[in-house]
């Protein structure tokens, strides 16, 4: 029989669990065994070796190891060797950054793995979707994706949306009877839930039946395979620029050779050199060095509780101009208290923090007993009636599970010694319309000992206002009066402005049994009351939007909340200037997209907003020219977190649909983490761009020596095993080393970096080539003192122009931190850094000073006193740079 067809108890049978305690531990460990993770096979990874191989695919390096050989056939043998043996170095290397910077992406991908609710040892536990296994009872609301293949056990309003599987995109209505329908395609299958869909609305529980590939969706797993993973602009970018690079260093290279055989060098000498300047000036390291800085920099921001989902957003959070963000839970604490509550005129105050039951009521400063007054009990006990959260209270931790909102009112009225077992004695829940943002309520159909059935809604007060025909007062039904609605608005506004988040309660007693729609359930209410309840604004929230403001990046609140409220807390937090508007959702509705986009700018606050509104105001902000950051939760916030420059989803309250949409997940939901996730989204790039300008600059020294040594009519500078070494050494661990770099102080106090950037905007252009021809002239400088000075002795010649050019770049990585100048920056801040040049220095002492490597580099030891004009001239390009910025400074003076 198909699991369709049998009812709940044949199919917990089959797959042998218990609905009420789920699987045991061991139990699960078992059918790991024999089941398998509840994953979908992967298209195969790169293997270790072709990425390994892939490093010597460059058509130069080929180049390169063909002279070798050749040069091996005229007996260079050491030459031969020590090249290989660089070129093999240099492979290694660019293979262990490529693999760490794929290792970091994976490990990426498995952070924002799905979880899911999974009943283990008779406890409700959050695991990994992976680690389910046939037989796990798991639960579901909106905004979930199923994490396999479901037999359902209970649903409540449960719909799903199936398209993935059946490319129907019309939710699926769900139910939990066996069926009997003979050759159905999985669309009919209303009992079930599949692996991969999406639950739309309402929540139900279910137990797995297949998991991995024998899921429905394993079956067609392979059309699924996931595309690779993204470049981001800048990396494609850099690709470009790589292939202008590649043909600017070759007829470059093509020069020198040329200019040099015309002097009257060797062909084979020649064309040795002018290989090995090919292999050094090319920048075939720049993409991997991006990836991995990018990659290093998504750990620092995992660090900071941001953990990046799509790679470009990083470059993307650098540019952000706008950031929207929601207000309950990602700028407030989410930890709810009822202090208020309101009926039939009367306000009754509720002592007490948190989950802490021990409270008081209190009326007009004297304390009341909730029991004897009628109108606050039955308020507390509806507000526990219809209400789906659940209190742990066990040794090891004490928490909400559900709603914070409806935790606070259930706090509240545990405080007033209702229970949820005594509930659950008098009344039975019938019927339950989930809560929305769009709907702002919530409703239950309950059913009492006698049997009569009656409505409970609970909702936005002014929804609710506007759905009521009578009201509760003086202890009896009355007909809603206009003095009546007077006093309740009254009554909201006076809780809203002291940013208290209000829910009202309403009621109506039904006849017969008969079933009802939500609309009819929900119409002609009766108006019960009022509970308001603080949500304290998160104390760094304050200060992370000043910081914002600074970096010239505006904050705007988006809240389902009322007007009031909302603005009372955008004071509290210093967000809403002076001329700035508040906006309600209403008046978003009046108004048409361009209307929108024309004062977009000088709205901060939009209040009793719903997840539509957000696509709109997206949308009007971007056509502002802003690059918009726009943060969610619900099912119904997806379309605009996809439609943001960045989308931001909320890691603990948010729904797998919206993480799926999301580009950034904020582990902690807290709008100061954007803040630091924008920082080093800049700073990130920053670094990108200053070991761009340190490894041209380098390239542009290396080659303009060679280069005008040719033309001076010189003997080469450098032989093509040091150029090699440079290569190596100095363009490689310092770059890396810059790649973590801290931020410069005033990043945050600049303005966002305009999106069309592009590489060498900001001058670094400029600062490329000319520092490059001050490294280059530097080098030959040196050269041809020592050359004029000896002749005789080229070697010692070269080795002096050697160590100048690696000096030469090892000063100018200090100045590649700063924007300014070298002497803007503590240079010990950055301690990798200073421990690569250090070890590129011991380096290079080693291949001049120890006699096995000399005859490998072709050095001679330089004397102490030639050191003065090696250093003075390795540093001369940094005294030329510093005082040409001091004179520029004092012009401006
Ligand atoms: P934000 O968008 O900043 O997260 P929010 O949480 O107030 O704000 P929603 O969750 O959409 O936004 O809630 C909108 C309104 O619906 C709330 O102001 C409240 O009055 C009401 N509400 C919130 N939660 C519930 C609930 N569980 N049941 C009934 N009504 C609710």
């Amino acid at each position: 029989m198909k699991w369709h067809e049998m009812e709940i108890q044949e199919a917990a049978a089959s797959v042998k669990t218990d609905r009420d305690t789920g699987l045991s531990d061991s139990e699960v460990q078992s059918r790991y065994s024999k089941f398998g993770y509840n994953e979908l096979e992967e298209a195969k990874k790169t293997s270790a070796l072709l990425l390994f191989l892939g490093q010597f695919k460059d058509f130069m390096v080929l180049v390169l190891f063909g002279a070798t050989i050749i040069s091996a056939f005229l007996g260079e043998y050491i030459d031969a060797v020590a090249i290989i043996a660089i070129v093999l170095l240099n492979g290694v290397l660019g293979f262990l950054q490529e693999r760490r910077a794929e290792r970091s992406l994976e490990a990426l991908k498995q952070l924002s793995a799905p979880q899911v609710s999974a009943l283990r040892e008779g406890e409700w536990v959050r695991i990994p979707s992976r680690g389910l296994v046939p037989g796990d009872i798991v639960k579901f609301t909106a905004g979930d994706r199923i994490g396999a293949d479901v037999r359902l056990l209970s649903v409540k309003s449960l719909e799903i949306e199936e398209s993935a599987l059946t490319g129907e995109s019309l939710p699926v209505q769900k139910t939990c009877g066996a069926l009997k329908v003979q050759e159905a395609g999985l669309g009919d299958l209303t009992n079930m839930a599949f692996m991969g869909t999406l639950v739309t609305r309402g929540s139900g529980t279910g137990m797995v039946v297949a998991t991995g590939m024998k899921t429905a969706m394993g079956q067609i797993a392979d059309l699924l395979q996931s595309a690779g993973t993204l470049d981001t602009p800048l990396q494609k970018r850099l690709e470009q620029l790589g292939k202008i690079l590649i043909v600017v260093a070759l007829l470059l290279t093509a020069l020198v050779v040329g200019v040099g055989v015309i002097q009257g060098h060797s062909v084979y000498a020649m064309f040795l050199a002018g290989v090995s300047l090919a292999v050094a000036a090319i920048p075939e390291g720049l993409p991997a060095i991006v990836t991995v800085a990018l990659a290093l920099g998504v750990q620092r921001m995992i660090r900071q509780k941001s953990i990046v989902r799509k790679l470009p957003a990083v470059e993307t959070l650098g540019c952000a101009s706008v950031i929207c963000s929601d207000k309950t839970g990602t700028m407030t604490q989410n930890k709810m208290t009822v202090t208020d509550i309101w009926s039939e005129g009367r306000q009754w105050k509720v002592t007490g923090t948190g989950l802490d039951l021990s409270g008081a009521f209190t009326f007009r400063d004297e304390p009341v007993l909730p029991k004897n007054e009628k109108a606050l009990q039955q308020l507390l006990t509806f507000g526990m009636l219809c209400n789906t959260a659940h209190l742990i209270d066990k040794e090891e931790e004490k928490r909400i599970d559900g709603d914070p909102t409806e935790g606070a009112l259930l706090i509240a009225a545990m405080k007033a010694g209702i229970t949820r077992e005594g509930l659950e004695k008098k009344f039975t829940i019938i019927e339950e319309f989930p809560f929305d943002s769009s709907r702002k309520r919530m409703s239950v159909i309950a059913e009492d000992t006698a049997g009569k059935r009656f409505v409970v809604t609970k909702g936005a007060p002014d929804v609710l206002l506007s759905l009521s025909r009578h009201v509760l007062w003086e202890n009896r039904q009355q007909h809603m009066a206009s003095s009546h609605e007077q006093r309740i608005k009254e009554s909201i506004e006076s809780m809203a402005s002291k940013a208290l988040r209000t829910i009202a309660i309403a009621y109506k007693p039904l006849h017969g049994s008969h079933k009802i729609s939500q609309e009819e359930a929900e119409r002609d209410l009766v108006f019960l009351g009022l509970q308001g309840m603080i949500d304290p604004p998160r104390p760094e929230v304050k200060q992370a939007i000043k910081e914002c403001r600074a970096a010239g990046i505006k904050t705007v609140m988006i809240t389902g909340d009322h007007v009031i409220t909302a603005r009372a807390i955008a004071r509290q937090l210093d967000l809403l200037p002076q001329n700035g508007k508040v906006m309600e959702g209403s008046e978003l509705n009046r108004l048409s997209d361009e209307e929108l986009e024309q004062i977009a700018d000088d709205v901060y606050v939009f209040a009793r907003v719903s997840p539509e509104h957000k696509l709109k105001i997206v949308k009007a902000l971007q056509k502002r020219g802003h690059i918009v950051a726009m943060t969610g939760d619900g099912v119904n916030d997806a379309p605009a977190i996809k439609a943001a420059d960045i989308g931001i989803a909320m890691g603990i309250t948010g729904t797998d649909v919206a993480k799926e949409a999301s580009a950034l997940v904020l582990a902690d939901d807290n709008f100061a983490t954007i803040k630091s996730a924008i920082k080093e989204g800049r700073n990130i790039y920053e670094n990108i761009r200053k070991f761009i300008r340190y490894l041209l600059a380098s390239n542009v020294g290396e080659i303009l020596v060679m280069l005008f040594a040719m033309l001076l009519a010189l003997p080469l500078p450098l032989v093509p095993i040091q150029i090699l070494w440079v290569n190596l050494v100095t363009d490689g661990l310092p770059a890396m080393a810059l790649g973590l770099d801290q931020p410069e102080g005033n990043l945050m106090n600049r303005k966002p970096r305009h999106p069309k950037e592009g590489v060498f905007a900001r001058k670094l252009g400029w600062k490329v080539i000319s520092r490059g021809f001050l490294i280059g002239g530097a080098t030959l400088g040196a050269f041809l003192f020592i050359y004029s000075r000896d002749p005789e002795n080229l070697a010692y010649a070269q080795t002096v122009a050697f160590s100048t050019l690696v000096m030469a770049q090892l000063i100018h990585v200090f100045d590649c931190r700063s924007e300014k100048s070298i002497f803007d920056r503590n240079p010990f801040e950055n301690m990798y850094l200073v421990w690569a040049v250090i070890s590129s220095v011991i380096l290079m002492l080693a291949v001049i000073y120890y006699p096995p490597l000399q005859p490998i580099f072709k050095t001679v030891p330089i004397v102490l006193r030639d050191w003065v004009l090696i250093l003075g001239m390795a540093s001369l390009p940094t005294f030329l740079l510093a005082g040409s910025l001091l004179s520029a400074k004092g012009k401006k003076a």
